[in-house]
């Protein structure tokens, strides 16, 4: 069996399909035996486990996949990756390969009908194209699961790691981390990849919150005020509320409630923690 995270095979299968890299689909394959270990190792995947991998490639990791966990559900855009799939992942009676784009699928069905009741874990080298949407589609419609482990641009990974009061924090920090406890969990380099991408990337495993460590009156309500304070990243929170399209609260009335948090008028959005965002979220639903 020819396990593709050898490169002399991955260029053997590559050739013999006359396969053309799509650009626009983000492709890099992985050609590194031990990322492809640690990734298996970090997103803890047992024989109990049924996965969802998001682009399998021509079935790279899918192998692994395959050879640790119960079943795998391999959602795939590019129709050109079908007939290498069916033969790279022959001998795995436990793969379904969803020729789909995953931004169109009702990932909560796919996820019910497949997971036999239990939470899967996705694990995938995401297209970096679709990073944010992906994982915030996969956290905000709450699909049933236990991790998200993914390879993703180093910048992401540590934007989506960083606290409060750095300059990476951000709207996607605070997203994620309402959800899931983010570790960064390998840094992997270009030459980890074919073709080799213009950025440095990192595994980034993001735990999935039991029960959530804030509670909020609204969620959708945080997760507006969240957007409006990074929106304009170098104004004031109150200016961010104030001006906000989608919030409808006077600068008065984010003063006020910032006065009561004991936090002062010049205050900008990247200094609170989440438990800030959800205190103040809360002061200003009461004032409706
Ligand atoms: N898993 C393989 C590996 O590690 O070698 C390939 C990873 S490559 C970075 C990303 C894969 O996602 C490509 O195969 C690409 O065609 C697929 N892809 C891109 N956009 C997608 C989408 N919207 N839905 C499903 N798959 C997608």
């Amino acid at each position: 069996m020819a396990y593709l995270g050898v490169a002399k095979n991955t260029i053997e299968v590559l050739k013999k399909y006359n396969f053309i890299f799509q650009k626009k689909f983000g492709q890099n394959f992985l050609i590194d035996t031990h990322v492809l270990e640690k990734i298996i190792s970090q997103a803890e995947i047992t024989e109990e486990d049924v996965v969802l991998e998001i682009g399998p490639g021509i079935g790279t990791m899918t192998q692994y996949l395959c050879e640790n966990a119960k079943k795998v559900i391999a959602v795939e855009i590019d129709s050109s990756l079908m007939p290498i799939l069916a033969e790279t992942l022959a001998e795995y009676d436990n793969v379904k390969v969803i020729n789909q784009d995953i931004l169109k699928m009702d990932i909560n069905r796919l996820v019910q009908e497949e997971n036999e009741g239990r939470p899967i874990k996705v694990v995938a080298n995401l297209p970096y194209y679709i990073t944010t949407p992906i994982i915030m589609e996969l956290l905000e419609k709450k699909v049933n699961i236990d991790s998200i482990t993914v390879m993703v641009q180093k910048e992401v990974a540590q934007r989506i790691q960083s606290k409060a009061g750095t300059k990476e924090y951000g709207a996607i920090s605070l997203a994620v981390q309402y959800y899931a406890e983010p570790k960064i969990v390998a840094n992997v380099p270009p030459n980890c990849f074919m073709p080799r991408p213009n950025v440095s990337s990192a595994v980034i495993r993001m735990k999935l919150h039991k029960t959530p460590v804030v509670s909020v009156k609204s969620e959708e309500q945080l997760f507006k005020l969240i957007r409006a304070s990074f929106s304009q990243r170098r104004k004031t929170l109150i200016n961010g509320i104030g001006n906000s399209a989608e919030l409808h609260y006077t600068k008065e009335q984010a003063l006020k409630a910032l006065e009561e948090m004991g936090l002062g008028e010049n205050i900008r959005g990247e200094t609170l923690t989440l438990e800030q965002f959800a205190a103040l979220s809360d002061l200003l639903q009461d004032m409706y």
